[in-house]
């Protein structure tokens, strides 16, 4: 039997990271996870618990309540696809409207809460036979990961599938109010002072401006055959 590898896919907002990383996952029958998802609910459980407010974010009022926050992936046998919960709750569609993601850049700023976001992580990596997306995954989060992929699109082509996406789901959504969202995300994501969104040095670029999810299977199965191969002999 061929050995489990952990596969990091890193990059942009809305550059497809979840649907190539879920396709991969599928493929091989590995789980997949989304880190992004981990802190989009924690942004929604202090925005309902008014730790970000008016007057700011409670950074401290944060910290206390990072104990009281579980988050697990449920398989939803009807979608065929994992959901996110909040401590018992759905929050899969929740987290992934404008409100949460008007404020999930700065949540995840908070050294305290990626410290614990980052070791929920490496506990579900030890299953082995992961892919996992998000920003700092391949690394900080599995710096020895056996595929890294960082994942890049033009920003209108990024903006365009975020909003095909949520007015699919029926949201009431701006072009330029997204369009806006991802470039401020991109700045937020690159400049925070703890794991910065980079490209591991060893990370395979991959952009997909002009790319199918079919061609970007057709790239990644040649990588994942000849690391399967390498490891083999
Ligand atoms: O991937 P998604 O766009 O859902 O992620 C939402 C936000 O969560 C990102 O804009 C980023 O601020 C943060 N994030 C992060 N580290 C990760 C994954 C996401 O800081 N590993």
């Amino acid at each position: 039997m061929d050995k489990k590898l952990i596969i990091a896919i890193d990059g942009y907002s809305s550059c497809g990271k979840s649907t190539f990383a879920k396709a991969i996952a599928r493929e091989l029958n590995y789980i997949y996870i989304d880190s992004g998802a981990m802190y989009r609910a924690v942004t929604l459980f202090c925005l309902r618990k008014g730790l970000i407010n008016k007057n700011g974010i409670d950074t401290e009022g944060i910290k206390k309540a990072l104990n009281d926050i579980n988050i697990t992936f449920v398989y939803n046998n009807d979608k065929g696809d994992y959901e996110t919960w909040l401590n018992s709750e759905n929050v899969e569609d929740e987290i992934r409207g404008i409100e949460v993601s008007n404020f999930v850049s700065r949540i995840s700023q908070i050294p305290d809460v990626r410290m614990r976001m980052v070791e929920l992580q490496r506990q579900i990596g030890v299953l082995k036979g992961i892919v996992m997306d998000g920003r700092d995954i391949g690394t900080v989060v599995f710096p020895d990961a056996d595929i890294k992929i960082f994942m890049t699109a033009s920003v209108d082509v990024r903006a365009q599938r975020r909003f095909d996406e949520l007015q699919a789901k029926g949201e009431n959504v701006d072009y330029h109010e997204i369009r806006k969202n991802i470039i401020a995300r991109d700045i937020a994501d690159e400049n925070r002072e703890v794991s910065p969104l980079r490209r591991a040095p060893d990370a395979i670029v991959l952009d997909n401006t002009e790319m199918t999810v079919a061609e970007q299977m057709e790239w990644i199965r040649k990588i994942i055959k000849a690391k399967l191969h390498a490891d083999r002999n």
